[in-house]
């Protein structure tokens, strides 16, 4: 058999068929679709599947999933992989910083993203910018400051798993703590926002003339004549004193906020706990402060499926924590492509497409689902079709009522339940 039928391979697979070549084998999980004739399944001749030309076989081999695509892949759709692995570091006494905006990642419209580190002591310079600044923290402890719009201070230090959230505009600062500073991820509320391009307080000082600072603080002029003349963006200071220390220190009369602009995600409720893994939802129902970001920590087991759904409200940009795993969306087309992701990787899907990610490895696999958007909205595929007419979904898809009527109805993030 040369070109295998959707049909032909179910029949081979039932007849339970000795023989079955390398190509058939490949075409164990059902062959490609009859049309178009895409993918390795249709291949009779192997020259069709070298890639003789120039080519990098360490970088090349860790998308196994583009050099051999899954035979039920089809079609093409724009590039929804991306990683910080391969994004340069601007390093600096203090940390370093590195990101994957729009520019360097075209489908990422609704978010930017920053990877950065500070040293123990390490300071990201007070500073503020145009769209708002929603971060997880990825290791150690960092300390956080902010000033909400009726100029009540905030401070708090924040530890692995930690989120923070600053509205659009209000001005904040970063600093490592001991014993090794920080590393975290930041999610900017708009794909082209640039961590290079945000708005740092010591270039407006130096931009100032003298007097109008001298006005401005009611200091003489005199006081600002060692003020840095370029930005600091990243540098090495102190290890603050203790937190309950600098809080006093920042206190206003206006009080201080009324919600917290840090949240425990790691400590969060699981949402959705099974067999297979579980959920973890920040959003501004649980982070008030939170108002156009919201996010899924989403940890699946060795084994196990995070189950086909999409997300009505929002596109989905993904930062991969832990473990190894691969993910196909599903387009209009038809498309289906499918990408593998390390830790340190970005994923990316579009509102409403359909999508599900695969445990490739033996260890549990964690990754972070970000939107832009107040509330954390799933459709569950499984979920839909349990809850539509019996007889129609039987019909449509040629199964048995009895197989429609076992589909799972509590919508599982992950499966096995
Ligand atoms: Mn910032
Ligand atoms: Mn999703």
């Amino acid at each position: 058999m040369n070109r295998m039928s959707r049909r032909g391979v179910i029949a081979a697979t039932a007849a339970g068929g000795a023989a079955l070549g390398a190509t058939m084998a490949r075409a164990a999980s059902f062959g490609n679709p009859d049309s178009p004739p895409q993918g390795a399944v249709n291949v009779t001749n192997p020259q069709s599947l070298t890639i003789p030309g120039p080519h990098d076989s360490g970088l090349a081999g860790t998308m196994p999933t583009f050099l051999d695509p899954p035979p039920t892949d089809v079609g093409s759709m724009p590039e929804f992989w991306a990683s910080f692995n391969l994004a340069q570091r601007r390093i600096q006494d203090g940390g370093w910083g590195r990101q994957v905006t729009q520019a360097d990642f075209a489908i990422s419209s609704e978010i930017s993203g920053v990877n950065m580190r500070l040293s123990a002591g390490g300071i990201r310079e007070l500073h503020w910018h145009q769209q708002a600044e929603w971060a997880i923290m990825t290791y150690g402890n960092c300390r956080v400051t902010v000033l909400d719009a009726q100029g009540r201070p905030y401070v708090a230090d924040v530890t692995e798993g930690d989120l923070w959230y600053f509205p659009a505009g209000l001005p904040h600062s970063l600093q490592g703590l001991g014993p090794d500073g920080a590393e975290f991820v930041l999610a900017f509320d708009n794909g082209v926002s640039s961590e290079f391009n945000t708005l740092p307080a010591t270039d407006w000082m130096a931009h100032t003339p003298p007097d109008v600072l001298a006005k401005n603080f009611g200091v003489p002029a005199e006081a600002f004549k060692n003020i840095p003349l370029q930005n600091r963006w990243i540098f090495q200071g102190t290890v603050p004193p203790p937190l309950e220390d600098v809080r006093n220190a920042m206190a206003s009369k206006a009080g201080a906020p009324e919600f917290p602009f840090t949240f425990s995600l790691a400590q969060a409720p699981k949402v959705s706990d099974n067999k297979g893994g579980f959920v973890q939802i920040a959003d501004s129902s649980n982070f008030k402060v939170s108002t156009t970001v919201a996010a899924g920590l989403v940890t699946i087991r060795p084994g196990a499926l995070r189950t086909m759904h999409w997300h009505p409200n929002a596109d989905e940009w993904q930062y991969y924590l832990k473990g190894t795993g691969r993910m196909t969306v599903f387009d209009a087309g038809p498309a289906a492509n499918t990408a593998n992701f390390h830790p340190g990787d970005i994923g990316y899907v579009k509102k409403g497409l359909g999508h599900y990610i695969e445990n490739t490895g033996n260890t549990d696999l964690v990754m972070l689902a970000v939107f832009r958007s107040p509330r954390y909205e799933e459709v569950s595929f499984s979920n839909w079709l349990a809850h539509s007419p019996p007889d129609m979904v039987a019909a449509t898809f040629n199964l048995d009522p009895d197989v429609v009527a076992s589909f799972p109805r509590g919508a599982p993030d992950m499966m096995p339940e």
